[in-house]
C-alpha cells in the first residue's frame, strides 16, 4: 500500500473516476461527498494525502483546509480547482493547501502530484537546532515556526520549506527549477508559476514592504536569491 489518500469531491463520477485509479495505483482510498464529511474524516483518520475540492456543498474546501491546519494537521492537502479560478488557487496556498490541480486534468498530472507531494522531506528533521534572524523575523528552523516582531507568522508546511531552503542556500542565485526540484520534488517548467506564488506569500508574510523585498530579492531571467 503506497498511502492512506482522503477524497473529498462531490461530483460522484469524479470521484469513481480518480477513486478506481488510486486503487490501481496502490492507495487506499477513503472518501468524502461534502465539507463538513471531509473536515470531519480528516481530523478524525490518519490520512497520508488529502485530495480537496474547492466547490463543496455544506463547506467549501478553502475553509476545510484553513481548518485542518488550525486543528494542526500537517497532512499534504492537494487542492482541485475550476478552470479560470485563480484567487481560489492562491487562497488555497496561502491557507495552507500545498499544491493544486486546475480541473479538468489529466489522471497522470494529477498521480505525479500525489507522489511529488507524498515524497517530500517529513516537515520536522531530526537534527536541526539552529535559529536564524534576518530583519524583524526569527525562524526557529527546529521547530518550524517563524515569527516577526515576535509575532508568529502563520506559514504553510511548503512555505516554510521554501523559507529553510532560502535560509540554508543564502546567498545563492536559484532558479526556480532548482526550488522545484528540491522543495517541491518535482521538476516541470509548466509548475514554475507555483513557487513564485509561494514567494509573493512568503514576502507578503515577512518582508516589511513586500513590493521592496529586502531578503527574498528577484534575480531577474535567473530566479530569486535570499540576502540576510
Ligand atoms: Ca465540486
Amino acid at each position: 500500500m503506497r498511502g492512506n489518500v482522503l477524497l473529498v469531491e462531490d461530483e460522484e463520477a469524479l470521484r469513481m473516476t480518480v477513486g478506481d485509479r488510486l486503487r490501481n495505483e496502490g492507495y487506499a482510498v477513503e472518501y468524502a461527498a461534502n465539507g463538513d464529511e471531509g473536515f470531519e474524516k480528516a481530523t478524525l483518520l490518519p490520512f497520508d494525502l488529502i485530495i480537496l475540492d474547492v466547490m463543496l456543498p455544506l463547506k467549501s474546501g478553502l475553509v476545510v483546509c484553513r481548518e485542518i491546519r488550525q486543528a494542526g494537521l500537517v497532512t499534504p492537502i492537494l487542492m482541485l480547482t475550476a478552470r479560470g479560478q485563480t484567487a481560489d488557487k492562491v487562497n488555497g496556498l496561502k491557507i495552507g493547501a500545498d499544491d493544486y490541480v486546475t480541473k479538468p486534468f489529466d489522471m497522470r498530472e494529477l498521480v505525479a502530484r500525489i507522489e511529488a507531494l507524498l515524497r517530500r522531506p517529513p516537515s520536522r528533521p531530526v537534527v536541526q537546532t539552529d535559529d536564524f534572524h534576518f530583519g524583524s523575523v526569527h525562524v526557529d528552523l527546529a521547530g518550524t515556526e517563524a515569527k516577526r516582531d515576535g509575532a508568529v507568522v502563520n506559514l504553510s508546511a511548503r512555505e516554510f520549506q521554501l523559507l529553510r531552503y532560502f535560509i540554508e542556500h543564502r546567498g545563492a542565485t536559484l532558479s526556480r527549477d532548482e526550488l522545484l526540484k528540491q522543495v517541491w520534488g518535482y521538476s516541470a517548467y509548466m509548475y514554475t508559476r507555483t513557487v513564485d506564488v509561494h514567494v509573493a506569500s512568503l514576502r507578503q508574510k515577512l518582508e516589511s514592504d513586500p513590493k521592496q523585498p529586502k531578503s527574498i530579492l528577484t534575480v531577474w531571467g535567473l530566479g530569486y536569491k535570499f540576502k540576510s
